[in-house]
């Protein structure tokens, strides 16, 4: 299996998944790049897994569908085009010979999902949409930061050599913040040499994976006593597991 991130917008990835012959697309904003990824691998398109409504990540959908007749599998509770298969948690997409699990992963949407297999090429993959950024998470448009925790807790929860496919390339302005909150970090400060090295490559810094989103993503570590007190030194009114991520994600909307 091949594992490609097609860059779409200003920073975007629609992720590709194809064995040589069928191809997967999860999140296509635009058709496009997918139609020139198709055409130059000679690839059929087989399925579009769509993890939330925003444009950015289904604006594709009804031009690949009509030219590919690919099948559409996306969050049961939101509005993309339709017709597609309604996920809910507990349900699951084959496709390509893989069984994806939809897990429910509310915050950045009121019903975002996400995709996760347990063994793609040798390790488990996740495609998480706007959830999980590398050392970030998504913002918080209609979902509550009592909700993006627990979706959170949840990502975390899986395997530590998951490879972790966000939707965008969001990474060296989340270690900026990170740096801020957690100056301490090694792993942090080692992490980010190594993300400016290859955005100075052009190369994505993505996938990533979940040991260490759990070692430098300061809103996988909100229950770290020196992340606490740096959040507490945002807000002295955060005293719990929600309060205090709750205000690390403010703080992170007003870091210039
Ligand atoms: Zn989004
Ligand atoms: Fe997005």
């Amino acid at each position: 299996m091949y594992l490609i991130p097609i860059p779409a917008f200003a920073d975007n990835y629609l992720w590709l998944l194809h064995d040589g012959k069928r191809a997967l697309v999860v999140d296509p904003g635009d058709a496009e790049p997918v139609f020139k990824a198709l055409a130059h691998l000679k690839l059929q398109l087989s399925s579009i897994l769509v993890t939330h409504h925003h444009a950015d990540h289904t604006g594709g959908i009804d031009a690949l569908r009509n030219a590919t007749g690919a099948s559409v599998h996306g969050p049961a509770t939101e509005h993309i085009p339709a017709p597609f298969e309604k996920l809910r948690e507990g349900d699951s997409v084959s496709s390509l010979g893989l069984d994806f699990q939809v897990l429910d992963v509310p915050g950045h949407t009121s019903g975002h999902i996400a995709f996760y297999t347990p063994d793609m090429n040798g390790k488990p993959l996740l495609f998480c949409g706007d959830t999980l950024f590398s050392g970030g998470c998504g913002r918080l448009f209609e979902g509550t930061p009592a909700q993006m925790l627990s979706s959170l807790d949840k990502l975390a929860a899986l395997p530590d050599q998951t490879q972790v496919c966000c939707a965008h390339e969001y990474t060296l302005a989340n270690l900026r913040f990170a740096m801020a909150v957690e100056p301490g970090n090694a792993e942090l400060t080692a992490y980010h040499e190594h993300c400016l090295r290859l955005r100075g490559q052009g190369i994505p810094t993505l996938p990533s994976a979940i040991a260490q989103e759990k070692l430098i993503n300061p809103f996988l570590r909100t229950r770290q006593p020196q992340i606490m007190a740096a959040v507490h030194g945002f807000d002295a009114s955060a005293h719990d597991d929600n309060t205090v991520f709750a205000a690390l994600r403010q703080w992170k909307n007003q870091y210039k």
